[in-house]
């Protein structure tokens, strides 16, 4: 099946007369359906429709039908990587790599929820003949939430968009989900709409269980997340966007958790006596990362903060002419190419910012950007703590340990901080950690941030504004949590009771 520009609405193909258009980096342009909040209520209806078969299904039947999204999706493989590609201009290696992740998200959530840990069952047995009141039988476990929204991320188009984690975990929990297509690639999430409306079929889950409405204006977000049927929101993308919706969550007449990943500048921190021997290594090493996918990964690490001296200065250089040397890279859309110019020329203009390398930026291709300041500039200015989407980066040169500290202490929340150490700065790392541990959802030593492991112990979150939700994750498998909640079940007999809980 080809790209037909129609939304998919409960086990439906619908068009509908105003459309838009595509904006690819290369290749064709096509035309979307815009949607409408007439379709998002269809698409809402059909979540709760399918919430009274799907949130009691078997995990067996949840796991099935997640590894036949992943089987389809493969089925799918390359009319994937050509349309993701010409979307989004990232490289075809980039989308095949992207497929398997999503895939191996899909296969591990079927794993998981098979498990049954997922599901923290507690049991307080009931004690009949305690003093002075006995004691009831009383049994936990945690539930679906019934159905909620993904917004898929631009940087993502398969891992973290129409069947990527968000919606690998909800369907994985029970809920129906509703996605709103990302207009950066609203064809890659049709054909992957495609294989999953194929695996509703094939396995015979109700059909309500997924929709994707595709944008072409903003008021499709916006009514999603007000929808009363809507019970949870799974967000990637801006500050502004996730804000603006997590504000729409919050002044609902039922008010419903909204768990948006945003914006990080994800520092790193490089210790003295690391630097003494490896400052030209570390300095090739950041700018690889900060260059990754032209920096558009919300683990980009957007800060080096380094101590004044030869070493930060080696750091400097190695890390211009690494940055120097790298080809300019198309970026996701033209909105985003934009605000990464913008970005740049706001750092530019800041009280004591020295431009280290300048870019040819210009449309939609992008080549990096490096400025350095003072610990002591940085830290009058909260702009340069600020988020710029792309391969934009900025040294932070602090007198000494101390105001290093300082900088550590004054960063808003982060998904991930980095420590550059050896052995020998185990004194100051220690001094570090704790206060790092209350700034980001992931502490690193000697790596680079970009490269997020699917995996159990995975926390892809932070306080605000990481995340709206520093108790969530979006990355791995307690990601699931989001969309569950606790129920507490109180002298339930045996033969009423759910099967999980008996
Ligand atoms: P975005 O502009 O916030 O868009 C994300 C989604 O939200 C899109 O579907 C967009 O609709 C919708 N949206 C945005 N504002 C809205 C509003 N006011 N009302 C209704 N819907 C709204 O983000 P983006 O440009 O795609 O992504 C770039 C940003 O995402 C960067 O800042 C980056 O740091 C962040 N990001 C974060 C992570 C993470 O895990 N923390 C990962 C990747 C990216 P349209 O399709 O109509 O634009």
């Amino acid at each position: 099946m080809s790209i037909t520009g129609k939304h998919l609405v409960a086990g439906k193909w619908i068009a509908t007369d105003n459309k838009f258009k595509s904006e690819p980096a290369l290749g064709d342009v096509h035309e979307f359906s815009v949607g409408t909040p007439e379709l998002i209520d269809q698409a809402a209806q059909g979540g709760e429709d399918a919430f009274w078969s799907y949130g009691y299904s078997t995990r067996q039947t949840r796991a099935d039908f997640l590894n036949t999204i992943a089987d389809e999706i493969e089925a799918r493989g390359d009319e994937l990587t050509k349309i993701g590609s010409q979307e989004t201009g990232l490289p075809e290696a980039r989308l095949q790599g992207e497929r398997g992740r999503t895939t191996g998200q899909l296969r591990l959530f079927a794993t998981h929820i098979l498990s049954g840990d997922y599901l923290d069952r507690r049991f307080d047995g009931a004690l009949p003949d305690r003093e002075p009141l006995p004691r009831p039988d009383i049994r936990l476990m945690q539930r679906p939430v019934g159905p909620v929204a993904v917004f898929g991320a631009s940087n993502f188009p398969l891992a973290f968009s129409t069947a990527g984690g968000d919606t690998a975990a909800a369907l994985a929990a029970g809920c129906p989900v509703v996605v709103k297509g990302h207009s950066a690639h609203p064809g890659t999430g049709e054909i992957v709409a495609q294989a999953i409306d194929a695996a509703i079929k094939k396995t015979g889950v109700h059909p309500g269980v997924f929709s994707l409405i595709q944008g072409g204006t903003r008021e499709v977000g916006s009514s999603l997340v007000q929808h009363p049927l809507i019970k949870a929101v799974g967000f990637t993308g801006s500050l502004a966007g996730g804000r603006a919706l997590f504000d729409l969550c919050a002044q609902r007449a039922e008010p419903i958790p909204f768990f948006g990943e945003l914006g990080s500048v994800n520092p790193m921190f490089m210790l003295p006596e690391k630097m003494k021997t490896n400052a030209a290594e570390l300095g090739n090493g950041w700018a690889a990362s900060l260059t990754m996918g032209a920096g558009q990964f919300c683990t980009n690490p957007g800060i080096a903060v380094v101590i004044a001296g030869s070493d930060g200065e080696e750091f400097a250089k190695s890390a211009i002419s690494a940055l120097d040397a790298t080809a300019t890279q198309v970026m996701l859309t033209d909105g985003i190419a934009k605000a990464y110019r913008d970005g740049s020329e706001r750092i530019a203009a800041t009280t004591g910012v020295q431009s280290l390398l300048t870019s040819t930026c210009d449309q939609r291709n992008a080549s990096p950007y490096l400025f350095q300041v003072t610990g002591a500039d940085w830290l009058a200015d909260h702009n340069l703590s600020e988020e710029v989407f792309g391969p934009l980066g900025l040294i932070v040169t602090v007198k000494d340990f101390a105001e290093m500290s300082e900088i550590a202490k004054s960063l808003q929340g982060q998904l991930t901080c980095t420590i550059q150490m050896n052995d020998a700065d185990a004194d100051q790392a220690r001094t570090l950690l704790p206060v790092l541990e209350r700034k980001a959802g992931r502490i690193l030593v000697n790596g680079f941030p970009t490269g997020v492991e699917v995996c159990d112990a995975m926390v892809h979150g932070g306080p605000y504004p990481a995340s709206t939700n520093f108790g969530a994750t979006s990355v791995g498998t307690m990601s699931i949590r989001r969309f569950l909640r606790p129920v507490s079940y109180q002298n339930i007999p045996a033969n009423v009771l759910p099967d999980d809980l008996v």
